[in-house]
Order: structure tokens, then sequence, then C-alpha cells
């Protein structure tokens, strides 16, 4: 369920409250609600609004319910986007697609004009500092969310390995692979030999290439967790491939970093060089992916506007920062634990079950030696 959507007619993001106070002139109020005042408006609306998402059009909108007995607000007025035939007219692979009433979407949606934490804070006043500076303006913004979405949507992936897998290449990046030792079965004439180490360290030289196709992914469990969901979920089915998006963002984590360093503002969370294993702030992160956008993906020249933005004085309209920002990395690095955990899994002969290879493995050795000490005798 989408508060808000994008106006073409406005240039901006609107929720139905704001679009009616906008085209009739009328504040809308509890027993008058934007979509009452709108009602003669169909048309207009269904030519103008915007999925922000996806960008496809033919938004109706729904009237806000309250509570008989208590007035209370059961749900707001909203958009609800509606095809010619009746059926739903977001994108497939669109986030709002076959959205029912009551799914959240807390996780895409940033609202920038949000003062509840530091970081928003900080991002908020560069935002309403970057639209009286006219480097961008929603407009702006709205072509980026297009952009991202047209980029993720051309490329298509489907989730057709073992759920295994994800447990799998989880086990393979704890595995201790750095660690580097050829056996051989004199070794464990050893008198307290270590067989377990022992079957660890023959797992590594077993499955070596598999240690490459784990390089530089995030280690953290709410991640890895994430990727389980998503894969469960869409098993067998085709989505979006959002590895396209990997270029964009390993260079949205290095302004990131960059800024957090050198901007000297607090962002609020962690040191900015765990940035790229943790996650950097989201607020920050969608900002400056709009920076690099509006600069054709030049670091410099971002880093030129930033410079700029960090300099803008202090902002006379902060309502500007009232706009919804979506974060067009959302799910990116869950989604990529999903494509690379099919990659190893498609390239792991023996089977997809840690512990087992490990007894396995231990056994093969230890038949290894009997068999050695079988030859001295
Ligand atoms: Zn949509």
């Amino acid at each position: 369920m989408p508060a808000t959507a994008y106006s073409v007619r406005f240039a901006r993001e609107l929720d139905v409250e704001q679009l009616a106070t906008l085209m009739t002139g009328v504040q809308p109020t509890p027993e008058r609600d934007g979509a009452e005042l709108l009602r003669m408006s169909g048309d207009a609306i269904r030519d103008d609004i915007q999925c922000s998402s996806c960008g496809k059009f033919g938004a109706r909108l729904v009237r806000s319910a309250r509570s008989r007995a208590s007035r209370a607000v059961l749900r707001q007025a909203h958009f609800r986007f509606v095809d010619p035939n009746g059926g739903d007219a977001h994108h497939p692979f669109c986030e709002f697609y076959g959205d029912d009433e009551n799914r959240s979407v807390q996780g895409s949606l940033l609202d920038f004009g949000s003062e509840k934490s530091a970081e928003t804070r900080a991002v908020r006043l560069l935002v309403c500092k970057g639209i009286e500076q006219g480097i961008f303006d929603q407009r702006r913004i709205r072509e980026m969310r297009q952009w991202f979405f047209d980029l993720k949507s051309a490329s298509r992936f489907t989730v057709s390995m073992p759920l295994e897998a994800i447990p799998w290449a989880r086990a393979l990046q704890r595995h201790p692979h750095y660690r580097r030792w050829q056996f051989h079965p004199l070794q464990a004439e050893m008198p307290a030999f270590d067989w377990k180490a022992a079957a660890k360290n023959q797992f590594t030289e077993d499955n070596l290439p598999l240690f490459d196709l784990l390089k530089s992914i995030p280690f953290d469990d709410a991640t890895w967790r994430q990727a389980s969901d998503l894969a469960r979920k869409n098993h067998q089915r085709e989505v979006f491939n959002a590895t396209v998006l990997q270029p964009y963002y390993e260079a949205a984590i290095s302004l990131c970093v960059f800024v957090a360093a050198n901007g000297g503002i607090d962002f609020g969370k962690g040191r900015p060089e765990y940035f790229r294993a943790k996650g950097p702030p989201v607020a920050l992160l969608a900002l400056c992916a709009l920076v690099l956008f509006i600069s054709d993906w030049d670091m410099n020249a971002a880093i030129a506007a930033f410079a700029k933005l960090l300099s803008a004085p202090a902002p006379s309209n902060l309502t500007l920062g009232n706009l919804i920002g979506l974060n067009p990395f959302h799910e990116y690095a869950a989604w990529r634990l999903v494509v690379v955990s099919a990659e190893i899994a498609a390239q792991s002969p023996n089977g997809l079950d840690y512990d087992r290879q490990l007894a396995s493995t231990e056994a093969a050795l230890r038949e290894q030696h009997r068999r050695w000490r079988d030859e001295q005798s």
C-alpha cells in the first residue's frame, strides 16, 4: 500500500491529502478526506500519478476508514494502482505488486523528513540544501528510482537451487579457509594428532575454488537470514537479478565511506571503514546513490557536489526534506547472497551438507593413515 506516489503535474511525491489540497485548494478534514474531495478527478489522477517504484500509471484513490465506535483511523487514504482490466497495474517485480492493504513496506521506504535518528536528521538537512541550491529536485529523484527499477528488471534470475545452498554457503564462509596445510599420513603418528583440524584443512584443499566466490561477501547474520527468507519465498520463481547493481552499490558505499570520513558531520552509525562489511546508514546510502546518479556515476563529480552541499548555508525551508526516499539498494545485499549461494551450489560436486562432508573427509584421512601404516610394517 503506497501511502505516497509521484505527481507528474506537481513534480513531487505526495500523499492523498496533500494532492487533494493542491488540486482543490480545500483542506481535507476527517469528515471530507482527500479521497472524497478528489471524487470527481479520477481521470486526471489516473493520468498524473505514477508508482514511486515502477513508474506505472493507473492510480485510484482508496478512502480512509475509521472505526465507528472510537473514530480512530483504521486505514489512511491511499493510492491503488489498477490496470484497465481491474488487475494490479504494478510491474510484477515492483515491491508494491500484489500488495495487500496491511503489508509493511518499511524496509524500502525511507522518510527523509523523519527526525528519528541523527543520521536521518543529518541527511534531511543535506536534502533540503540540495533542493534549495538546485543540485537536485524531486523530478531527478523520481528519474533515479525509474533508472534503478529498469536496470534491475532488465536482468532476471530464477531461484532454482536447493534451499540448503544458503546454509552451505554460510558454513563455507565461516570455515577457516585461510589456514593452508598439506596432510601426510605420518603426521598422524603424533601422540595427540588433531583429526578434526586435519579434516578441516583437507576440506579447504578440496573446495578451494568455492572460497574465491565468497570474497567480499557480507558477514552479518541478519543479511544471511534475509537471504534464506527471500530464497524460500521465491523458490522456483523468476526474480530481479539484483547483482547487476553491484558496481553502483560499490560506488555508493565508497562515496558513503568518503563522505562520512571527510564530511565533518556525524552520521551516527559506527565507523566508516565498517560500512562495507556491516552496511552504511540507509539514509546516507540513498543520498549518495542520488548524488552519484545526478553526477553520471563520476566519483569526483559526486564529491564536488557533496562539497557544495556541505558548505551551503543552512536551508531556509526544512519541509523540502519531506520526501519519501526509496532506498535503491533495498534487499540488494541479501539478493547477492542468494545468487552467490546458487553459484556455489552449482560448483559443489559433493553435496551441500557441511558436517557430513567434514565427517567423510576425516574418515578418508584415517583410512589413508591406516593403509600407510600397513605399508610401513
Ligand atoms: Zn509499482
